[in-house]
């Protein structure tokens, strides 16, 4: 992938000591000044009492719905020191939400995400899986990017012999816009190693990861 994300903390420094380091890429003052301008542009009044703080509410919440970008997902994902795995690790039914880099909309919806050891036997803490997911969505993101980027943090930390990343989703910016109706979703899967080579090991793993929806 051409795209690289800046990484300058690590993920225990800016999520779990520092909350506020997590937000500090976000220019919040830049943004408010962005979004008095996308007031304007829209034919509101940005002096009109219901939206005069709007500006700073929406620069607050970006800088938590963005605060993903400073942070390095491999950085998540610390294998256990003492600990070996062999087989399937398949954590499902992980809630994330997200914004489409298209049209700055929100994307909601559930993640799977499996990894068998490698040769090492290399494995991490389950919330750790989940956490990858929440650090990979709070970015400008596309669904079918999402899927890759998880399994490539895998990849990385633990050098698992195979992996699997199955997410569906509801893209806001297709169902408030009439494309499709409301409740329509986005598949998008991302299959590695076994997964990716040996059929029934892949219908293995998604009836696993469609047995908790
Ligand atoms: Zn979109």
């Amino acid at each position: 992938m051409s795209w690289n994300p800046r990484v300058v903390i690590s993920a225990s420094e800016a999520l779990a000591e520092d909350p506020d380091r997590a937000s500090s890429l976000v220019d919040r003052a830049r943004v408010e000044a962005a979004v008095r301008e996308l007031l304007i542009g829209i034919g509101e009044d940005p002096s009109r009492e219901g939206v005069v703080e709007t500006p700073r509410r929406v620069a607050e919440a970006y800088a938590d719905l963005f605060a993903g970008i400073a942070i390095d997902p491999v950085s998540v994902l610390e294998p256990l020191p003492d600990e070996r795995g062999r087989g399937l690790i398949l954590v499902r039914d992980i809630r994330f939400a997200s914004i489409c880099e298209h049209h700055l909309l929100p994307f909601i919806g559930s993640a799977a995400v499996g990894y068998v050891p490698g040769a090492e036997g290399r494995i991490t803490g389950l919330s750790k899986v989940a956490r990858v997911v929440d650090v990979l969505s709070r970015r400008p993101q596309v669904q079918e990017r999402l899927v890759r980027q998880v399994a490539d943090a895998l990849e990385e930390a633990l050098a698992p012999s195979s992996v699997a990343v199955i997410i569906e989703a509801e893209h806001l910016c297709m169902t408030m816009r009439g494309v499709r109706k409301p409740g329509s979703t986005v598949v998008t899967t991302e299959f590695r190693g076994a997964f990716a080579d040996d059929p029934g090991a892949r219908a293995e793993v998604l009836a696993l990861a469609r047995a908790g929806s």
